[in-house]
């Protein structure tokens, strides 16, 4: 259908459903149909033809959204007498203009802050994953011998390095992992899980579903605050596959409490030849005490308390990209990886790269300095005070009127839960501009760059610990441009 035809039949939709509703609306609601401009006339406008980067038939189809959505607006009385179809669809066309995944700034104080994409990757990371995903790479094929194979060489390597595990398989994410290491491991069979740690991780991903989906049998023991090591010596039979551990991550049980320790639990499977499969969530590489922080447990304690098999997230306190690692025994990792869900869950050769970059961090003990996840938890409060200074000073500069204030971060992605850590603030009093705080932070996410702070009792703090060095600059502009508007 050439395009003039399909102008043609838009126009006759346009008008059909402008007449069907006429009948049952009353005067003035027809008369807003009536002043909606026709398809061609708005494809036509000088200001849309400028705007507009679309192919023909995807502007005819963009146009058409438009149209139906002020139509829709006019049916339920919402459009105001400002509403105008041309600049709908000005607007619709610099939306597609403007991608939606562009970089924004992080001034939550939330360092992995899960809807804003969680770790932000090194520098050094970032090139190695543009380099793998713009060109050719040895994915597959060993460049010594032609031969097939070593898709998780280089990343088993550098992981063994860091934890004594023997092998490596890297997946889409650590939910995936789980499911995969249980279907391959136990479907059929049985697996021992604490009451404690029968968990919901975040939305969608609880531990008793995934096992179902797994193909496992699920047999909880002990309580929800304790369990011992009888009660797993208790249930344990040659139905049982496996004991799992899962670290709960985003909660923390006080008071009478008692758990099994990983390396208890690895010495009655030994007697019982039962594996230990660790869910660690958080892929910790580094002592988060160190850090005036609770202790997060580490890939590496896994391993050396036995687990067969330890699952971490890649973009959690690892600071990686998304991704799942499976680590531990290489006969357990050969079969896991052999499993036919493996390929469905496989990671791609940009994660893989962005892996082995940020694995290539720790081996070279730089992590705290390279990584960002590890930056922003290590920044003292001193630097953030002088950051906050400058600001203060540019912002003075340009007649904004903000004060410093202190806060606490968290580390968030579910890591660490109730974990603070002291922080600086740069505080924007909407009593002093006549706008709401949610005014303000409204006009900041929607600016240029985008900028997320939060709120705390009517006050708009944009909290320095997450914002990268580098955009402090950025961050003044995006503040003067929202307080002008
Ligand atoms: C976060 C987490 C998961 C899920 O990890 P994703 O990488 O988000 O899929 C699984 N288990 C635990 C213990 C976690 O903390």
């Amino acid at each position: 259908m050439g395009l003039v035809s399909r102008l043609a039949m838009a126009d006759v939709r346009t008008t059909v459903n402008r007449s069907a509703a006429t009948m049952c609306d009353e005067d003035g609601r027809s008369a807003a149909y009536r002043r909606l401009p026709s398809v061609s006339s708005i494809i036509n406008d000088d200001r849309v033809r400028r705007a507009s980067h679309l192919t023909a038939p995807v502007l005819v189809t963009l146009v058409q959204q438009e149209l139906s959505a002020l139509r829709h607006q006019i049916a339920q009385g919402s459009l105001t007498s400002a509403g105008n179809a041309v600049d709908s669809v000005i607007n619709a066309l610099e939306r597609l203009d403007r991608p939606r995944l562009r970089p924004v700034i992080n001034a939550t104080g939330v360092i992995i802050h899960t809807n804003l994409g969680r770790s932000q990757v090194s520098n050094e990371t970032a090139v190695a994953m543009a380099a793998a995903a713009g060109h050719a790479v040895a994915l597959e094929i060993d460049p010594e011998t032609n031969a097939r194979g070593g898709r998780m060489e280089e990343i088993s390597a550098l992981l063994g390095l860091l934890t004594g595990a023997e092998s490596t398989l890297v997946v889409n994410n650590c939910a995936s992992a789980v499911l995969l290491v249980l279907s391959a491991v136990a479907a059929n069979m049985e697996v021992v899980v604490s009451r404690g740690e029968a968990v919901e991780i975040g939305g969608g991903f609880r531990i008793p579903d995934v096992l179902r989906q797994s193909g496992a049998r699920l047999v909880e023991v002990g309580t929800t605050n304790r369990t011992y090591i009888a009660d797993y010596d208790e249930v344990s039979s040659e139905r049982t596959a496996a004991f799992l551990k899962v670290h709960p991550s985003n909660f923390r049980v006080e008071g009478f409490t008692r758990s099994v320790a990983t390396s208890e639990l690895v010495g009655l499977g030994r007697t019982r030849s039962i594996p230990v499969l660790d869910d660690v969530g958080s892929g910790a590489l580094l002592d988060t005490s160190a850090f005036g922080l609770a202790a997060e447990p580490t890939i590496g304690e896994s391993i050396a308390a036995g687990a067969s098999i330890v699952m971490a997230s890649g973009d959690k306190l690892l600071g990686g990209p998304q991704a799942g690692l499976i680590t531990g025994e290489r006969r357990w990792i050969e079969k896991i990886a052999r499993h036919p869900l493996a390929r469905a869950v496989r990671a791609d050769k940009t994660c893989l790269a962005g892996v082995a970059a940020t694995l290539r961090h720790y081996v070279r003990g730089e992590a705290v300095t390279q990584i960002p996840v590890w930056k922003m938890i290590a920044t003292p409060v001193a630097s953030l005070e002088e950051a906050s200074r400058a600001i203060m000073a540019a912002l003075d500069s340009e007649g904004v009127p903000a004060t410093s204030v202190g806060t606490e971060s968290t580390i968030g992605g579910g890591s660490l839960p109730g974990a603070r850590l002291p922080s600086v603030a740069i505080c924007l009093e909407s009593a002093s501009h006549g706008a709401t705080a949610d005014e303000l932070a409204h006009r900041l996410r929607t600016g240029d760059p985008s900028v997320f702070g939060r709120i705390e009792e009517d006050r708009l703090l944009l909290d320095l610990r997450t914002v990268e060095p580098g955009d402090l600059g950025a961050l003044v502009a995006a503040v003067s441009g929202a307080w002008r508007l």
